[in-house]
């Protein structure tokens, strides 16, 4: 039987939430929509306190933000991406053109083309999410995206320097300091300054994800990628501390971050909610992780392994990790998750920082129909066919023809009919 000891703030509530960022957007983008870099600016002042007359960075001044950085700081920046670079590519790999000849004569295949252009927003309001930039720039690159744009708000009334020279050392062709709503605006509608990009990608807040989402159709987008969220599955193969540890790692990103243990230990679950507030005691991003974990965060104590994957399944967490006698269960048993770290030798920060798995993964339930951002969301499979000789042209027009007929498609089946004439010499008998 499923017992929540500690549940989180209500649907309804969330729902309260989600509707009031809906109706802002809305009306952020149709301004955008209708004044282009007007509106931009004053929305930029508005909401960053930040304005300039171009919010593109020069060269000059990117190579002043990397500068500001030691060679430390840099080496560790080059370090996470080729972790990044190299999973992506052998990703990549996996990722084959195909041609076949399926019946004597009929030829099918599909090519994966890159998208021509992708604006990438990289977070930065409340801490400088430089790694966003190794998982989305530098994934469009790994794909061949040929222009790749890049958003991220100012940091402290500036460009943050280590998001900057993580954009430019991911290889990103324009690099803006633009913020929130405005950004994403600029980058899928265009504006006299920003010429328009065919798919948006990349994390964000709450106003972030839903400017994308309004935007999916005119442009492409990856996933909706909002505020973070964390399950840690654990049972009492590990202890209380190292479970809260993880929750309130996520936590921190944000108020309305959920952090939730499920476990089959009710000692494990009284052990865990202690710690939390323990840590949160000593923790410095405290204020933000508490009012998480007191609005959002969840301690549910399930039977047995399987009910927890039912519970993991239906909350369809962002981020899960499993520390259990047997991670590999759940491994070969979940259905619904943006990412696993299975075993208590790896950790959520481990994959959004450095490892080289991406950190853009879905949220609010989204798990339930896709994975996080990789190289195969930047690339289009598209088919092509031939068919190679008289005999296969005059075989499948017969199908084809009465196929259309039975739609009440005569037109289509005049486009089969002349094949079937021209190329095998005959009418249809139907
Ligand atoms: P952010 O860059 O996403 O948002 C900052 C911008 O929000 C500002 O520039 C501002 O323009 C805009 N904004 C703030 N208040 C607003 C308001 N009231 N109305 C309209 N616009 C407003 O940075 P952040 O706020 O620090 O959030 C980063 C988010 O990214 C966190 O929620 C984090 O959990 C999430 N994240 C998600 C993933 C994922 O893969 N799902 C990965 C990393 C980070």
């Amino acid at each position: 039987m499923v017992e929540f000891l500690k549940r989180g703030r209500s649907a309804e509530l969330r729902a309260e939430d989600q509707a009031k960022v809906r109706a802002t957007v809305e009306t952020i983008l149709a301004d955008i929509e209708k004044r282009g870099d007007e509106a931009v600016r004053e929305l930029s002042v508005r909401f960053d306190n930040w304005d300039r007359k171009d919010f593109r960075l020069t060269d000059a001044e990117i190579r002043a933000c990397m500068s500001e950085l030691s060679a430390r700081d840099i080496e560790d920046i080059k370090f996470a991406q080729a972790q990044v670079r190299n999973f992506a590519e052998k990703q990549r790999a996996s990722m084959v053109d195909i041609e076949v000849e399926t019946l004597p004569g009929v030829v099918l295949g599909h090519r994966n083309i890159p998208v021509n252009s992708v604006g990438c927003y990289v977070p930065g309001g409340k801490y400088p999410l430089l790694a966003s930039a190794h998982m989305s720039v530098l994934t469009a690159k790994v794909a061949g995206v040929q222009r790749v744009a890049t958003c991220a708000p100012p940091y402290q009334g500036k460009p943050a320097p280590a998001i900057v020279a993580a954009q430019h050392l991911a290889g990103a062709d324009e690099i803006y300091c633009l913020g929130g709503v405005q950004a994403i605006g600029a980058m899928a509608l265009g504006t006299q300054s920003i010429a328009p990009v065919n798919m948006l990608v990349g994390p964000g807040n709450a106003f972030v994800a839903e400017a994308k989402r309004q935007l999916y159709g005119r442009v492409g987008i990856d996933l909706f990628a909002g505020p973070t969220e964390t399950l840690v599955i654990a049972d009492e193969s590990v202890d209380g501390e190292l479970c809260a540890t993880d929750l309130l790692g996520q936590a921190e990103h944000g108020p309305n971050s959920p952090a939730i243990l499920l476990t089959n230990s009710r000692k494990l679950a009284e052990e865990t909610m202690s710690e939390v507030y323990r840590l949160l005691s000593i923790l410095p991003t405290a204020s933000v992780a508490a009012k998480a974990w007191e609005d959002y965060g969840e301690v549910i104590i399930c039977d047995s392994y399987e009910e927890m994957v039912r519970e993991a399944d239906r909350v369809a967490s962002e981020h899960v990790q499993v520390m259990t006698r047997d991670p590999d269960y759940f491994l070969q048993n979940m259905t619904n998750y943006g990412a696993l770290f299975l075993g208590s030798r790896t950790n959520v920060a481990y994959g959004d920082k450095v490892i080289g798995t991406n950190h853009t993964l879905p949220t609010l339930g989204a798990a339930r129909y896709t994975g996080g951002l990789w190289v195969g969301k930047f690339l289009k499979t598209c088919t092509f066919q031939r068919v190679t000789t008289d005999q296969a042209s005059a075989m499948i027009g017969e199908y084809c023809s009465r196929l259309c007929m039975l739609e009440g498609f005569a037109g289509h089946a005049e486009q089969a009919n002349i094949r079937v004439r021209r190329y095998g010499g005959r009418n249809i008998p139907y």
